[in-house]
């Protein structure tokens, strides 16, 4: 039931569109099939969406070996997922989650062209994990329709959606983003739009300290991470998860905390800097504060 049913509500979601294939963007592409949508993955790099693509058919098949999934139902997911290179692709979506490359400038081009592209009514979300979704909204003529919808890595595995209103996000839009999070088997959590939010406000500090610790020889990364696992029972350690969410994510995210909140506590740590200019991404590239 995707037409409209009156007024600004519209129907559940039938067919949803994912930009960006990278590590977030195919595990949003892989709940939203494994929960009965069709999705359509775009990005702008065929070879990102054939890894992409690769990834979740592995995901999938994790998924069946562990028993958690039957195989008829994996292969019925994986024929769910399209895939595409050009945003006219988001067209017959009726909510769109835009996973792309964490960088305000390439947000705001997205947005202005997915307002031009994806029908009327249709939501559009970004998985960003920081920058305002009222600034992202403002480049749009659908203010009320734009939304975070913040997913956690991997995606298949975590439970939470941070569910972030921008300013002018309509109650409509959040009830039915709340419920549709519910429906792909996650635990939405509602959150107004401040820098960070509350995922990465908290988080970013944490790792940004844990940096500082390796810059200044308070300790090995793996003496670092034994600390807060051992000490603090964290699963894994600041550094092991920097490297996991990708250093230059880590440092795009610090400069939005640092710009936005003005307070010189969340500069992000010169040896952050250095990795990502020498493109030590962490574990996407091979090389972080541990090699993979
Ligand atoms: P990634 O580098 O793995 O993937 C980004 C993808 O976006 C790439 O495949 C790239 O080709 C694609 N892309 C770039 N420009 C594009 C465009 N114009 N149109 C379509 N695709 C484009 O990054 P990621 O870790 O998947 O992060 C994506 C988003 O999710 C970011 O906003 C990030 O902040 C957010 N996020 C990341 C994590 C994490 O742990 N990595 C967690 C939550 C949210």
């Amino acid at each position: 039931m995707s037409e409209s049913t009156g007024g600004s509500q519209q129907g559940a979601v039938q067919h949803a569109a994912v930009i960006g294939a990278g590590q977030m963007g195919n595990g949003i592409a892989h709940v939203f099939a494994t929960s009965g949508h069709q999705v359509t993955m775009i990005d702008v790099s065929a070879d990102a969406l054939a890894r992409g693509r690769d990834n979740i058919a592995k995901n999938l098949d994790r998924q069946v070996k562990k028993g958690a999934l039957e195989a008829s139902l994996a292969e019925a997911a994986l024929g769910r997922v399209s895939t595409a290179t050009s945003l006219e692709a988001v067209t017959g979506a009726q909510i769109v989650v835009e996973a792309a490359t964490e960088r305000t400038d390439l947000k705001f081009r997205i947005f202005e062209d997915l307002d031009r592209l994806a029908d009327a009514g249709t939501i559009l979300a970004t998985n960003t994990s920081s920058i305002s979704i009222t600034e992202i909204a403002a480049r749009t003529k659908r203010p009320e329709l734009v939304i975070g919808m913040h997913f956690m890595n991997p995606v298949p595995v975590m439970q939470l959606v941070e569910v972030i209103r921008g300013l002018a996000t309509s109650d409509d839009t959040t009830q039915r983003v709340m419920a549709l999070s519910k429906a792909l088997g996650k635990t939405p959590v509602e959150v107004n739009d401040f820098p960070g939010f509350v995922a990465n406000r908290i988080l970013m500090p944490m790792i940004n300290e844990a940096i500082y610790c390796v810059m200044e020889g308070v300790g090995t990364p793996e003496a670092i991470d034994t600390v807060m696992k051992l000490g603090m029972n964290h699963p894994m350690g600041p550094l092991t998860l920097a490297d996991f969410i990708g250093l230059d994510t880590c440092l795009a995210i610090l400069e939005v905390l640092h710009e936005g909140l003005g307070d010189p506590k969340y500069r992000p740590c010169p040896l952050l800097r250095k990795y990502v200019a020498a493109g030590w991404y962490g574990r996407k590239s091979g090389r972080g504060f541990y090699q993979y």
